[in-house]
């Protein structure tokens, strides 16, 4: 529903008195009562159509909020935070009553959101965390430090550590986009789990590059994480074998996979090492029935629109979202409430349940 802002705060007024009236409190503190209602339009911004995953999480939104009577504004960044920023601003001025943000750079977004508090539009950070802004409403999300436990817990496991191989094996490290708030999340869950193979060094990190701050990836792009292995492969590897290599998302492993390929390996006599990845996408997924990649994490896109969905629903309806965390995810000015759901590793022995069986992914995509 696109209305004049007069028509929209007379609604807001009324809305606010209809729920005193019913004895039910007003979400947000102290600030009035949300606009809308079922009717409403919900402003989507997803980060970039460059990766499967987004293109199924706004559809999927979208699909479920028109399955409820909302209309829905869905809009890609192109991972541009320029861009990203424009088309929040220009949500808030088309005057959506909800917005459901996963952000680009978490940090960039908080001028914006100020504006939409202002007009009293409630916003859902969607996945991604956004950070340093007050006015951030509920987080839906997966368990993102899981996601990392997942990841290296894969690599212990197939290299025999936790049964005693002492190797050493050469193990690298990637991290995603350092302006995502889940990078760290992720990269802190696996490392937490490498560290002690690492200490007594069952692991070994050639390059030394261990830190945050050296291995991450801007914007999570594939080209970028290529180019860093075959620095990588030159440098510390002209007579060594990787052995493992972390990392934290499919696009970033198939970028890593073709350094890898160029550096000579994928053969039976330098086998690829163990490499992980995040989001179950089909290429991947491909490369893992072919016995390339070892692992992803799948993270049901699905599930996550209907949390998100859920959400927008019940601030826009004056009840309670559902949220089952309100004490991880502090963005600097609040911990924002939360609903996280579980990650689940995927390998070559599990996909078909986990991924065909429950219509994730058709088998005709994987042919
Ligand atoms: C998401 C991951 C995704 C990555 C790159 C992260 O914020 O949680 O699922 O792999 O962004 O798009």
């Amino acid at each position: 529903m696109r209305r004049t802002r007069p028509a929209a705060l007379v609604l807001a007024l009324a809305a606010t008195l209809a729920l005193t009236a019913c004895g039910q409190d007003s979400e947000g503190g102290g600030k009035a009562t949300p606009k809308g209602g079922k009717g409403s339009t919900i402003g989507i911004a997803m980060p970039t159509k460059s990766s499967e995953r987004w293109i199924a999480d706004g559809n999927n939104m979208a699909q479920q909020f028109r399955a409820l009577g909302y209309k829905t504004d869905l809009q890609y960044g192109e991972d541009s935070v320029d861009q990203q920023v424009a088309q929040v601003e220009n949500m808030i001025t088309k005057g959506v009553d909800a917005l459901v943000i996963a952000a680009i750079d978490g940090r960039a977004l908080g001028d914006v959101l100020k504006q939409a508090a202002d007009q009293h539009i409630k916003v859902i950070s969607y996945d991604r965390l956004i950070l340093g802004s007050p006015n951030v409403d509920y987080y839906a999300s997966f368990d993102n430090e899981k996601v990392g436990v997942l990841q290296a817990t894969y690599i212990v496991d197939k290299l025999g550590l936790k049964n005693g191989k002492q190797g050493p094996f050469n193990i690298e490290l990637f991290a995603g986009s350092p302006d995502d708030n889940n990078t760290r999340y992720f990269f802190q869950g696996a490392l937490k789990t490498l560290q002690p193979y690492i200490d007594k060094k069952q692991l070994v990190v050639r390059s030394g590059q261990t830190r945050l701050n050296q291995v991450t990836t801007l914007r999570w792009d594939g080209a970028t994480a290529q180019k860093r292995m075959d620095d990588l492969l030159t440098k510390a590897y002209s007579t060594e074998h990787v052995d493992a290599v972390l990392s934290p998302y499919d696009g970033i492993s198939i970028g890593i996979l073709s350094a890898l390929r160029s550096g000579g390996y994928g053969t039976s006599a330098k086998p690829y090492p163990v490499v992980t990845g995040q989001d179950a996408e089909v290429a991947s997924v491909k490369s893992i029935i072919a016995g390339d990649q070892s692992q992803t994490v799948y993270k049901d896109t699905r599930a996550l629109a209907k949390q998100a969905v859920q959400m927008a629903d019940a601030v826009l309806t004056g009840k309670t979202p559902q949220v089952n965390d309100t004490k991880t995810y502090d963005n600097e000015k609040k911990v924002v409430p939360a609903f996280l759901l579980d990650p689940v590793s995927v390998d070559k022995s599990n996909y078909q349940a986990t991924l065909v069986d429950s219509g994730y992914i058709k088998a005709s995509d994987l042919k």
